[in-house]
């Protein structure tokens, strides 16, 4: 097992290849830090700003064991890595941050929800469904409109559909395919805001301020911080954020997605147990980012501080608005973060831009 904290020139593990992992690998090169990527995809855009990269399933057992001989520590950049990888990552003396509990909530929406109402964290309510008829008790009691999601495997928006009345209940679970997933009541928010906070191996909480976001066909398109919220939201989301990471004995960066209704109130959306995309604007924006706090984090160093030192408004390019590059490079008080991906794909996340004003 390694000992904390980590000395400049050990060896980081990521399981996953693609942006935020190539972050990471940034972030920890500025400290010293080696990084090893173990993913699936050939030619990963994290790889190559990496000292070592293994192409594996994530379960391979001579891929993890190879991971183990040359990584002090393991993280990931992706959260449905299968939780028997960690299992084998133990066994083999290794750890990894954020730890298994975490990794399993965050796999399944049921028991996210379940655990946040455990910590009392408020959310939507919900039921867990396994068939149409399920889904239809599930909207005696929660009302129509209402959204099912799978339980596992959904993002940006994927695996899930809104269910307009009991009539569409059969279609709805047809929709999403047919197996286990649940029922969320619709909330009536009036903005999506996230707050990204970390804690480190001695306990210590640090939250950014909030983010405020706005989404197009359930990919996020723009994150505009320090989002303009009253001083209760935000310490109610920082309360919120402390109380899941101490909860979990969390070690490492968490992105909280928030809801934010008429008055003030908070729900939670979801968590995700990594560096989140709507925590970008901290790169430009503040004194340490998310990604070199979840190094730190990971590494048993103290977390920085996450004081905001501009306005940004960081915008996502998807797809081929990559190709607007030149004009990007351009413009002042803008800050562009290529991931170096290959094809431009419709949708796919390619890079995005900071920019940035003075605090108000
Ligand atoms: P998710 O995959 O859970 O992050 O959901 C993607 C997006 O769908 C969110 O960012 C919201 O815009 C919307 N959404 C998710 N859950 C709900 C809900 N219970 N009520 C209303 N909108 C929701």
């Amino acid at each position: 097992m390694a000992t904390f904290p980590l000395a400049p020139g050990s060896t980081i593990g990521i399981l996953g290849g693609g942006q935020l992992g190539r972050m990471l690998a940034l972030a920890a090169a500025r400290l010293g830090f080696e990084i090893a990527i173990l993913t699936p995809e050939p030619d990963a855009c994290a790889a190559r700003v990496a000292a070592h990269g293994i192409v594996a399933a994530y379960d391979d057992p001579d891929a993890l064991a190879a991971l183990a001989r040359i990584a002090e520590v393991v993280t990931f950049e992706f959260e449905n890595v299968p939780a028997s990888v960690v299992a084998q990552l133990g066994a083999l003396g290794v750890e990894v941050a954020p730890g298994p509990r975490a990794l399993a909530m965050a796999q399944d929406r049921v028991d996210e929800k379940t655990f946040l109402r455990e910590c009392r964290v408020p959310t939507v309510d919900f039921a867990a469904v396994a068939n149409p008829r399920d889904v239809i008790a599930a909207l005696d009691k929660l009302g129509a409109p209402a959204l099912l999601k799978t339980r596992r495997e959904g993002y940006d928006g994927k695996g899930q559909t809104w269910i307009e009345s009991h009539a569409d209940a059969e279609a709805a679970f047809e929709r999403i395919g047919k197996v286990p997933a649940i029922v969320e009541a619709r909330a009536d928010f009036v903005r999506e805001l996230s707050v990204i906070a970390a804690r480190g191996r001695d306990g210590d909480v640090r939250a950014y301020p909030l983010g405020e976001n706005h989404h197009e066909n359930g990919v996020l398109r723009r994150t505009s911080a320090p989002a303009g919220v009253t001083a209760a939201v935000a310490a109610e989301a920082e309360t919120i954020a402390a109380r899941i990471l101490t909860q979990l004995d969390y070690v490492g960066v968490i992105g909280v997605e928030l809801f934010e209704l008429a008055e003030g109130r908070l729900l939670v959306n979801e968590f995700a147990p990594r560096v989140h995309n709507s925590g970008h604007w901290t790169l430009d924006g503040c004194e340490v980012d998310q990604f070199e706090q979840h190094i730190r984090a990971v590494a048993g160093w103290p977390l920085g501080p996450t004081a905001p030192l501009a306005h940004v408004v960081m915008e996502n390019l998807l797809g081929d608005e990559i190709n607007d590059w030149p004009a990007l490079a351009h413009e002042a008080e803008a800050r562009l973060w290529l991931y170096g991906k290959g094809e431009p794909r419709p949708g796919r996340k390619m890079g995005h831009i900071n920019r940035l004003r003075p605090l108000d």
